[in-house]
């Protein structure tokens, strides 16, 4: 077992409140709220009092220091790269050609059934023909 190098390249992230290197593999504090650990904004610590002057800015209501390792360099590694690859590919547009862009004029409104034609004239509304009670009666 070797020790590791210890030149530039084994520094991981910075502490996000000293600046301070982390290296792969180091022991650090990470927030236990979410939205501080995403890839985009990880934050890490280098230690507890780095993560208490964090949440003193962030004002979190309810956090609290998590514990946490560093990757290895070749496993730190293999994760930029895939987080580089679903990026591209986020943002690549697809391969095929631009749709078209449909821009037929907007479709007549949509008539009824039983709508007259329109060279005959418009029928005037018929009014409710009276229906004498007797006569219904009379028919049933
Ligand atoms: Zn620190
Ligand atoms: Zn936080």
């Amino acid at each position: 077992m070797s020790p590791p190098p210890a030149d530039s390249d084994d520094v991981w992230l910075h502490c996000s409140a000293c600046r301070r290197d982390l290296r792969f593999g180091q022991i650090h504090w990470v927030c236990s709220v979410s939205t501080c650990n995403r890839n985009r904004m990880r934050l890490v610590f280098c230690s507890v009092a780095c993560w208490d002057s964090h949440v003193a800015d962030a004002r979190h209501r309810d956090a609290w220091a998590v514990e946490a390792q560093a990757p290895s360099r070749d496993a730190w590694r293999a994760e930029q790269a895939t987080e580089a690859s679903a990026a591209r590919r986020r943002r690549a547009p697809p391969a095929a050609a631009p749709r078209a862009v449909i821009t037929a004029p907007s479709p007549p409104p949509s008539s009824p059934a039983g709508r007259p034609a329109a060279s005959s004239p418009p029928r005037p509304p018929r009014p409710p023909a009276p229906r004498s009670p007797t006569a219904s009666t009379a028919r049933s």
